[in-house]
């Protein structure tokens, strides 16, 4: 019902209004004017796992094929049912972790279903899917709405995922595409007038914490990246989900003690530095940056290399999408 009003709500705001700023909502008409289709890529790797694989193979195979999710498939129901993502990787070694000297049990045996049974007590129950015809503004605000990374894409004819959609998928879109519409002025403001992105209570991790540390704030805080600063609290590096996964690539997920400084030294490619912005710059300088460096978020610092914020592509996609439809997905 939420969703319905939600999306009402949206159309009626968009209905032209005399006097009305054409800048302020043109983000949006854009992504309500393309659809899941025209985002997707001519061709792209699919991985599909079958729920009665085991974790541990699973996780495996995500780093065998370079891919950073699965869609889930139910051989008794015949149909997809979830998803497997870097984050349920998170959740197993948080919740089974012991100690150097004990083999994680849960990991070696547990089927993807056995995993399931346990931990959709606590989330989500079925898979989140749209189909190709569906609009980029819809997209969006299933993937912020329901705070998950990975959209499956299904033709509604033969069920199949036909793509697994992103954020980062979206923005370059916007990028590449939103270049033959007007720039809208508000790109010409700073950053820290405009309020986009997240400046209290920043998640962040120290160097010398260990990886169990680091995945506990993953569970706890449900954030997607910890800027890692020092005990002068400058950044020195950035870890995210994402490399939470060069565990199960080195097959060292059994020593969680290691510190911060070890895993990130371990990191098998990863980016140079830490992509970062400053308050004073404008909202068109962070969109090139974060488009171009084709990562989720950028870490706001002060002249010190001080933590003060983290720019997302959840929140960039607010502000300029939802927000102008009188919709808010990220903080409801
Ligand atoms: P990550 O950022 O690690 O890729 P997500 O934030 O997308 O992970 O996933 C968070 C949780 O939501 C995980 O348990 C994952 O399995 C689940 N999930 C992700 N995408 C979907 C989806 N489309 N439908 C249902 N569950 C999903
Ligand atoms: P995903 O595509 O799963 O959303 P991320 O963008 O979170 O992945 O991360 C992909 C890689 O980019 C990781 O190795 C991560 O450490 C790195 N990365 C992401 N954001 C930054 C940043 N702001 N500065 C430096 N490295 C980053
Ligand atoms: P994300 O999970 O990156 O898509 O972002 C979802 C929300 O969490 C956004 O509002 C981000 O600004 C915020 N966020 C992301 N990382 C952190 C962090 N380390 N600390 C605090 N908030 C964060």
């Amino acid at each position: 019902m939420q969703e319905l009003t939600d999306l009402q709500q949206a159309a009626c705001l968009l209905s032209p209004q005399a006097g009305r700023d054409p800048d302020t909502d043109i983000y949006t008409k854009f992504m309500m004017s393309h659809s899941c289709y025209d985002a997707m890529p001519t061709s792209s790797k699919l991985v599909i796992f079958d729920t009665t694989l085991q974790v541990k193979k699973a996780f495996f195979a995500l780093v065998a094929n370079g891919v950073r999710a699965a869609p889930l498939w139910d051989n008794k129901l015949q149909c997809f049912v979830g998803m497997l993502t870097i984050t349920d990787f998170i959740n197993i070694l948080h919740r089974y972790y012991r100690s150097p000297m004990v083999q994680i049990y849960e990991l070696e045996e547990h089927k993807i279903e056995t995993w399931r049974e346990v931990y959709l007590q606590y989330s989500l129950q079925s898979l989140i899917s749209i189909t190709p015809d569906s609009s980029l503004f819809d997209a969006i605000y299933s993937l912020l709405k329901n705070k998950i990374h990975r959209l499956p894409v299904i033709d509604p004819e033969s069920g199949n995922v036909l793509h697994i959609l992103t954020h980062k998928r979206i923005l370059k879109f916007l990028h590449i595409f939103g270049s033959m519409i007007p720039k809208p002025r508000f790109l010409q403001k700073c950053i820290r007038d405009v309020e986009i992105g997240t400046f209290k209570h920043i998640a962040t991790v120290q160097e010398t914490a260990t990886v169990y540390e680091a995945l506990s704030i993953f569970v706890e805080r449900r954030v997607s990246a910890l800027p890692v600063v020092n005990k002068d609290g400058k950044v020195v590096a950035l870890y995210s989900r994402f490399d939470v996964i060069n565990l199960a690539a080195q097959k060292n997920y059994n020593n969680l003690n290691m510190t911060m400084q070890e895993a990130l030294r371990g990191r098998a490619c990863c980016i140079e530095g830490v992509i970062k912005c400053y308050p004073h710059e404008t909202l068109e300088t962070i969109i090139d940056r974060i488009a171009k460096a084709e990562v989720h978020r950028l870490v706001m610092v002060d002249e010190e290399d001080v933590v003060r914020g983290i720019i997302s592509l959840s929140d960039l996609l607010q502000a300029l999408v939802l927000t102008p439809a009188g919709i808010d997905a990220l903080f409801s």
